[in-house]
């Protein structure tokens, strides 16, 4: 039985005035699972309208307490509700549960850690050089913010920048990806159950141009958006047409450095977590793998052998390591990567393939794959492949990996292993990336701030930055002076 979803909009659960829908296919199976709603232009001018409304009239007078308390309570709801909420993201992205789980409880740590602020965005008292003058900042919402997600972690993606923008006092619009928009949509309800007033979150679903109608509409505010780096510039074109400010979080060719001395079991963990967890969909991928020349051939063979025994399978099988990659354009995108690999003449050393046999045959499969002594100036080095795609990549001195690590149009994250501190520091100074993890990888705390350099986005998520995307600042000065000042100079 295919379930039929519906738009959130105002407090409703209401179908696109065009009736029009689209399937959602599940990629472990090649079929549809599910039908979201086709919005149009009117969808999105209604749901926009709601959230101006609910703005105006209830949540900008709605205080920080409250808002913290209705947080809290869907944080609880979205944690109780993890399993079932996993199961729905898995099977329309193919993401494995064992990550979509843990991306459930993050969505509540998210939502707790920013419902802390709700009520403590404390002003500030400005000391000036007049005497006689109260000067005083306060923080302000923007009003109707616009939020856009990627496909690959949408309840994950989403917790970033819905909680901030909450707790500092905004209204929503959520435009999903259409390749997977059926978690946001199951979570609209429990926005609902939550006891959110009408308006302050609402989901509009579908492609573009649903997405474009909602950066374009007037009384959007400010936009967020997570996704590639060519939406990325479409949408900040748009939103500089109309002069609001824009988030991106967008693509990364991450790179992953491996010194002599590190410890070599920690740094082939960290370096199959960077690659093949979420099978490589993920942002921060660490899809360039820097190897020192001293421990290059250990650890080339020990990445290769363990990632072809990674094993593939039912996404919503605890014990599958790797599930499918997203949907058809993308895995088409992803084989037609390796292909342009292989004819550039990189050594394969395993994968390279579509993933075929028991269980796989009906998704979209594609074997966990390293190419090795790759150079860092090719294609397969500089492009985004966004899934599982290793290039390993041989340096000799800390200043060669330095050079060859920022040598890259992406600025996302990079990944330092090695025991020796002073090399530790040097190195993760010189890093033009965002975030830099030292004997980790992939690992995200709320209070730790997130974003690219360079091509990788503009602006921070989590963290008090995260929170600060989302307020303005309104000055009071006050001149409580008994004289009379020259009109025809400014005064300061
Ligand atoms: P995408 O850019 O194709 O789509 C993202 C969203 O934008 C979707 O909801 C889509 O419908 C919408 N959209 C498309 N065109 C639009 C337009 N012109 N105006 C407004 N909205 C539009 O990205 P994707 O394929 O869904 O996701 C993959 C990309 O996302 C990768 O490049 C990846 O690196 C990036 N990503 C970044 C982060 C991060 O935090 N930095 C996290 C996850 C994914």
């Amino acid at each position: 039985m295919i379930k039929k979803h519906l738009l959130y909009i105002n407090g409703q659960f209401v179908a696109p005035a065009s009736g029009q829908m689209m399937p959602s296919v599940n990629p472990y199976t090649s079929e549809v699972w599910a039908e979201i709603p086709d919005a149009g232009a009117t969808d999105v001018a209604a749901a926009v309208a709601a959230a101006q409304q609910a703005y105006e009239h209830t949540w900008r007078h709605t205080s920080g307490v409250a808002r913290a308390a209705l947080m809290n309570k869907l944080a609880g709801l979205i944690e109780a509700q993890a399993e079932r909420m996993s199961t729905i993201e898995s099977t329309d992205n193919g993401k494995i549960v064992r990550e979509t789980h843990s991306q459930m409880k993050w969505v509540g740590r998210q939502l707790r850690f920013f419902a802390g602020y709700a009520d403590k965005l404390y002003g500030q008292q400005v000391p000036l050089d007049q005497p006689d003058t109260l000067d005083y900042v306060v923080y302000e919402p923007y009003g109707v913010v616009a939020l856009i997600t990627a496909w690959n972690s949408p309840l994950s993606l989403l917790a970033n920048k819905l909680a901030p923008a909450l707790a500092a006092g905004n209204c929503v619009v959520v435009k999903p990806s259409e390749h997977a928009s059926v978690s946001t949509l199951e979570f609209a309800a429990l926005v609902e159950e939550a006891g959110f007033p009408p308006g302050v979150f609402n989901v509009v679903t579908g492609g573009a141009q649903v997405g474009r109608a909602l950066v374009d509409a007037p009384g959007v505010a400010r936009v967020s958006f997570t996704g590639s780096p060519g939406v990325g510039r479409e949408i900040a074109a748009a939103a500089g047409r109309r002069l609001v400010p824009v988030t991106l979080e967008l693509g990364g060719k991450s790179p992953n450095i491996i010194f002599d001395d590190a410890d070599i079991n920690k740094a082939v963990i960290g370096a199959l977590a960077g690659i093949f967890g979420a099978t490589g969909q993920t942002c921060v991928a660490g899809s360039r793998l820097l190897v020192q020349r001293g421990v290059y051939d250990e650890v080339l063979k020990r990445v290769a052998v363990r990632a072809s025994q990674i094993r593939l399978g039912n996404p919503l099988d605890p014990q599958t390591e790797m599930g499918t990659v997203a949907n058809e354009p993308q895995f088409r995108r992803i084989l037609a990567a390796i292909e342009n690999a292989k004819q550039a003449g990189a050594r394969l050393v395993t994968g390279g393939a579509r993933a075929t046999g028991p269980g796989l045959d009906g998704g979209y499969f594609v074997q966990p794959t390293v190419f090795a002594d790759v150079s860092n100036r090719s294609e397969l080095a500089q492009e985004e492949i966004f899934g599982p795609v290793l290039a390993v990549i041989p340096f000799d001195t800390e200043a060669e990996a330095i050079t060859m690590a920022n040598d890259s149009r992406y600025g996302l994250a990079a990944g330092i292993w090695s025991r020796d501190i002073g090399r530790v520091m040097r190195v993760s100074r010189a890093m033009l990336a965002g975030s830099v993890w030292v004997n980790t990888y992939r690992a995200l705390a709320a209070q730790a701030p997130f974003g690219g350099f360079k091509e990788s986005g503009i602006g921070r998520e989590r963290g008090e930055v995260g929170l600060h995307e989302y307020l303005t600042t309104r000055n009071v000065m006050i001149d409580f002076s008994d004289t009379e000042r020259d009109p025809f100079a400014i005064k300061n």
